[in-house]
């Protein structure tokens, strides 16, 4: 593109032709051209500078000031910058909004650079890309997902570049938000055209590339590329060409942004449909399995559960709440090595060896990508240095799951001898100063630091040899990084200095000389320190090109280190909170005994149990209760005791006997997500479709007062028809909890339907919760008692209390509620006669004459007030 067309920024100086433009804005838009859709960060001295519509925008987002830099082509430039020495907090920042950086370097030497110094694009930075420390969220994986749809089928490529996790999947587009709820991504991919409305309806946002990125063709050779294999087979990822097509795109992309190969990226994971329990994106948010529905990580099923003691366990605790598990074996292979470690009190000693562990994960990225730091390889070899503490704790272990783990525990030994004998004790921060290699790694390295050791010997003894040559006792050699050696004489003593002294410095007091033989041996020293910090610096590249032999082996010491800590932190949960193992069993059931709310359990000081049956011939429970009684409470402990079972963990219950689930499915009511904007009717209704169209017999439903989003009559006639559908239709374990009492006859025309309640009592004008569920359907609502307990005025509870005794005498002595509902006949057994619908039926209006039908009017009035 000529630069002279470029468009370097949104609101940006019109255009101009290149050579109006100084050398060095040339450079610059040359520069930006190339990544039109980034923010340049361009390196001068200790800043980096944004210029135009990039400055316009930093400026705002990161409010730091916006400058103007002289002109260029006849238009001022605007400019902002940042030091670049905090550059990676401005990052963060720019990161988590949603932008992508390309930082730009000065890569050649400006004292022998004609006009401006070289630059180059040497790293950009986008959300889903992140390997630093610094900008990454120690507990949690940065997704970078890359999306292709053919033919209605969509195909998924999600990544972890920090850890080099890489799994594809294909899914029909109905279940693209679900997936996406699931992965989280940073950064999304899409092929320029591929319109997918839910992405901007999830508040994410999709960043178009090219179609031929996505080519299917060149995805494979390129995957093949990658992973050093002749084809793909052995992954299982034949013939899924979107999918394909997504992941070579992913695989380009996030090469080009790190300039590097990614070695550690060494194989792909096909996800298959069955392999995990199905939720929905409006489960994952109603159950708040990591995030409240407000967003905020407390309090939570992880925040409850979280206990890991590195980082690398609780980003896979995160994993295993989103991805519960289907096949009962799998489970139980894992169940079986919680339960161990909680037999063997082990948890705790886990835990002490795996405290405050370096982030061997994260670490090994950053080898592959080479942009590992000195106290990253020294983190490394830290935790690698107490692996073997682990070693009595596992070998008491004999559960099947301990012995892969126990194989992937043992640390190469090559890895861990490279890194002890390369690395000092506490290596410099940073390469650049040296003070990294360890003494006794190589034999140049300790010659040339033994110069400047020796250095301050010899200045000793020339101090002593030019005292006694020249009689100025107060003489002294010293050194500074400015001015070198130099010997310093007091200026009074300044002219009894021998002809061999040079000057070399005048301060006020003093004069600083240098004589022939000190230069001889600044030249040696100062060389000496040179070629060691160029020698430390190439010895630290070997060492990095090194250990990416041991990539593989570094990669699956994570994993299993990530497996332990969860294991260990899921037996510590159970023991503390004193739950139980669920048993699993292939028949329909789900019967709990004694099961609470992990996190609400967390939150208050009594918590009452209650017990859940539900089985193939009791499929639905009709929850009533007031406002309050705790039946979303109720519905949702059953959610997650069936979710932390499916995870391999134990329960909060005193027993659990759960048959095969597929899917668990939320719909909660329309007024308690109103923090998320989402409470129109329209959304209601739309989880229930997916929920009626989607649930089988295996899945767990909770419905949360579905219907309240409509006019009574609307709202009973749905949440009845729902009901209906759900125990005829899907057959699935369905808990519906409504206010709508009339739906409580649904039992009498559905035995499989069963009627349980939350009650209070009435105490002192006030109300009491009694939280414990009981059969049968709830007697009274309570509802202008919990709106005296929320606070609404005296004079409102008084009136709402006359209005209700008056409605209640218009409802004929019966509940008001029945004849509502009498009014509004959902029920097809309802079967109205009288003699006005007879009179009413034998009519045939076309028959009639004006005359008569007014006739038969009045007949029909006289009819009804008989
Ligand atoms: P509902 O859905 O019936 O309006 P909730 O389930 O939201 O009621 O419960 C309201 C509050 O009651 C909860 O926030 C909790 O503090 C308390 N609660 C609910 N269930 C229990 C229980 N089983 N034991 C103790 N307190 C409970």
């Amino acid at each position: 593109m000529a630069v002279d067309q470029v468009e370097v920024s949104p609101k940006t100086a019109k255009p101009v032709a290149d050579v109006q433009h100084t050398p060095m804005m040339q450079q610059y838009l040359r520069i930006k051209a190339d990544h039109a859709d980034k923010l340049v960060f361009y390196r001068m001295g200790d800043f980096y500078e944004l210029f135009y519509g990039d400055a316009e925008l930093a400026a705002k987002l990161l409010d730091i000031t916006l400058t103007t830099r002289g002109a260029s082509g006849g238009v001022p430039i605007r400019m902002a910058g940042v030091p670049y020495h905090s550059m990676e907090q401005y990052l963060a920042k720019l990161v988590k909004l949603g932008q992508s950086v390309a930082i730009c370097e000065q890569i050649g030497d400006p004292n022998t650079s004609k006009g401006p110094v070289e630059r180059k694009v040497v790293r950009v930075v986008t959300p889903g890309t992140l390997t630093d420390t610094a900008l990454l969220d120690e507990k949690r994986d940065n997704v970078l997902l890359a999306i292709h749809a053919i033919k209605g089928l969509v195909g998924l490529a999600w990544l972890s570049l920090s850890s080099g996790a890489f799994r594809l999947k294909e899914v029909p587009a109905e279940q693209l938000v679900s997936e996406l709820e699931r992965i989280r991504p940073a950064e999304i991919l899409l092929p320029d055209g591929l319109q997918l409305p839910v992405i901007s309806q999830m508040g994410l946002t999709g960043k178009a590339l090219a179609a031929w990125h996505f080519d299917t063709e060149t995805a494979q050779r390129l995957l093949k590329q990658q992973f050093g294999t002749h084809d793909l087979t052995g992954f299982g990822c034949d013939g899924l060409l979107p999918a394909l097509g997504a992941a070579g795109a992913l695989v380009d992309y996030a090469r080009q942004t790190q300039g590097s190969a990614l070695p550690h990226l060494t194989a792909l994971a096909v996800e298959r449909g069955n392999e995990y329990l199905v939720l929905d994106a409006a489960t994952r948010r109603n159950l708040e399995l990591t995030e409240t529905i407000r967003n905020e990580s407390a309090p939570t099923l992880m925040s409850v559960l979280d206990q890991c003691a590195s980082a690398m366990g609780s980003r896979l605790l995160r994993h295993w709440l989103h991805h519960p598990l289907r096949q009962h074996d799998q489970i139980i292979t894992r169940q079986q090595a919680v339960i161990e470690l909680m037999e063997q009190d082990a948890a705790g000693d886990v835990f002490e060896v795996l405290n405050r562990m370096a982030d061997i994960e994260r670490i090994t990225a950053r080898i592959a990508l080479r942009t590992a730091r000195p106290r990253d390889l020294s983190g490394l070899r830290d935790a690698l240095l107490r692996l073997p503490e682990l070693n009595p704790i596992l070998q008491g272990l004999h559960a099947e799951l301990w012995q892969p783990l126990q194989a992937a525990l043992v640390v190469p030994p090559a890895c861990m001898s490279l890194l002890a004998s390369a690395l000092q004790a506490e290596p410099a921060v940073v390469l650049r100063e040296g003070g990294v290699i360890a003494d006794g790694y190589s034999a140049e390295l300790d010659e040339l630091r033994a110069i400047q050791t020796n250095c301050g010997e010899f200045l000793l003894a020339l101090e002593a040899r030019e005292r006694e040559r020249t009689g100025i006792a107060t003489l002294k050699v010293e050194f500074n990084r400015v001015h070198g050696f130099y010997i310093e004489v007091s200026r009074a003593q300044a002219d009894n200095v021998p002809d061999d002294y040079r000057r070399r410095q005048t301060l006020k007091n003093a004069e600083r000389f240098i004589t022939p033989e000190l230069k001889t041996f600044e030249d040696k020293a100062l060389s000496a320190q040179d070629r060691a910090l160029a020698l430390e610096k190439s010895l630290y590249e070997a060492l990095l090109d090194q250990l990416q032999t041991h990539l593989q082996s570094l990669q699956q010491l994570a994993a299993a280190v990530a497996q332990l800590d969860v294991l260990a932190c899921l037996a510590e949960r159970a023991s503390t909170l004193n739950w139980v193992a669920p048993q699993f069993t292939t028949e329909t059931v789900l019967e709990i005994d004694q099961g609470r709310h992990p996190v609400v359990e967390s939150q208050i000081d009594h918590f009452i149990a209650n017990d859940t049956r539900l089985a193939s011939t009791r499929k639905l429970l009709l929850i009533t209760g007031p406002n309050m009684g705790g039946k979303s409470t109720y519905m949702r402990q059953n959610a997650l005791i069936v979710l932390l079972a499916h995870v391999g963990s134990l329960v909060p219950a005193s027993r659990a006997l759960i048959g095969p689930v597929d899917r668990i499915f939320t719909r909660i009511g329309a007024s308690d997500d109103l923090a998320g904007g989402r409470s129109t009717f329209m959304v209601e209704m739309t989880e229930t479709a997916n929920i009626l169209h989607h649930a089988t017999e295996h899945s767990l439903v909770l419905m949360d007062e579905v219907g309240r989003g409509t006019s009574t009559f609307d709202g009973l006639a749905l949440a009845y028809a729902i009901a209906r559908h759900l125990l005829e239709k899907n057959g699935s374990y369905t808990l519906f909890a409504t206010h709508y009492f009339e739906l409580t006859r649904l039992s009498q025309a559905f035995p499989m339907a069963a009627n349980v309640h939350l009650d209070a009592v009435e105490h002192k004008d006030r109300i009491v919760f009694l939280h414990a569920v009981q059969d049968g359907p709830a007697s009274q609502s309570y509802g202008i008692q919990v709106a005296q307990l929320a606070g609404v005025p005296t004079p409102v509870i008084r009136s709402a209390k006359r209005h209700l005794a008056e409605l209640e005498q218009m409802g004929a002595g019966g509940a008001f509620q029945g004849d509502l509902f009498a009014s509004a006949p959902v029920y097809e057994e309802v079967n109205v006669s009288s003699p006005v619908v007879e009179a009413l039926a034998g009519l045939d209006p076309d028959a009639l004459t004006p005359r008569q039908a007014l006739d038969a009017l009045y007949h029909l009035k006289t009819l009804l007030n008989a």
